[in-house]
């Protein structure tokens, strides 16, 4: 997650053999990769978890370097089926003249039982309902050695605990540090997010997608969420990179 507020917006990058996921892409996208040393010519897949511009805003400037610099790498954007359908117009609609190379593929993925990643064999996905303003989707990954689960934008959500169970690392979004005056269900608080994961017994639990991103907030959520989680809990800066056992995650 980025510390300025002005490019505030999640993005994850994991690499695990020859995969390089984008997780959700907003508008800063190009900066934020730059941060960990990466260009538009890097990622192999792109996830998109649902159609805030906060997530998906970024996706037609990656398109469009890609094009231009990258044309013979092959790209997979993948999403649930009506997520995809929302980044395709939204490609579709700034630049209707983009001439859309064949290495580009737009995969819907399946929500019910999920599957293999599409060029990614052994890449296990599976995805889960949050609850949000509009519709967005978690997504767990399974991989040789590690597992990992992003949760998207989403208050409280019984499907995001379940696909949590026994995972590595849960990325999950901590907007509020401590419970706001006014009831607010559509995002997550740090101490809720931390029962979730005392719950569902993950390894190590990281805080992103913050009301305040700054380092000395950072210490508020990690103490809300100690209160009931025993496991690691990061509250990551832009930048930040970890390992999972094989696979490596990084917050841009
Ligand atoms: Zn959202
Ligand atoms: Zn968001």
């Amino acid at each position: 997650m980025a510390s300025h507020p002005a490019d505030n917006h999640t993005a994850l990058v994991m690499q695990h053999a020859g995969l390089t996921l984008l997780l959700d892409c907003g508008p800063t996208i190009m900066r934020q990769l730059e941060r960990v040393g990466m260009s538009a010519g890097d990622p192999t897949h792109v996830y998109l978890s649902h159609q805030h511009g906060d997530h998906l805003l970024g996706l037609p400037m990656l398109l469009l370097n890609r094009v231009l610099f990258w044309s013979d790498r092959p790209l997979y954007v993948v999403a649930e089926r009506r997520v995809l359908a929302f980044a395709q117009q939204l490609v579709q609609t700034v630049y209707p003249d983009l001439p859309m190379s064949p290495t580009i593929q737009y995969v819907a993925l399946e929500t019910n039982g999920g599957g293999d990643l599409p060029l990614a064999p052994g890449v296990r996905y599976t995805l889960a309902a949050g609850r949000h303003s509009v519709p967005t989707w978690a997504v767990r990954f399974d991989l040789a050695g590690g597992s990992m689960v992003y949760s998207s934008d989403t208050g409280r959500s019984e499907e995001i605990a379940q696909l949590a169970v026994g995972a590595d690392l849960l990325v999950h979004e901590a907007y509020f540090a401590r419970q706001p005056e006014k009831s607010f269900d559509t995002h997550s608080v740090a101490a809720d997010v931390a029962m979730l994961a005392a719950r569902a017994g993950v390894k190590t639990l990281a805080l992103v997608h913050r009301q305040e991103p700054d380092v000395v907030a950072a210490l508020s959520y990690h103490a809300a969420a100690a209160h009931y989680f025993d496991g690691e809990i990061l509250v990551p800066q832009a930048g930040d990179t970890y390992q999972v056992q094989e696979a490596v995650t990084e917050i841009c």
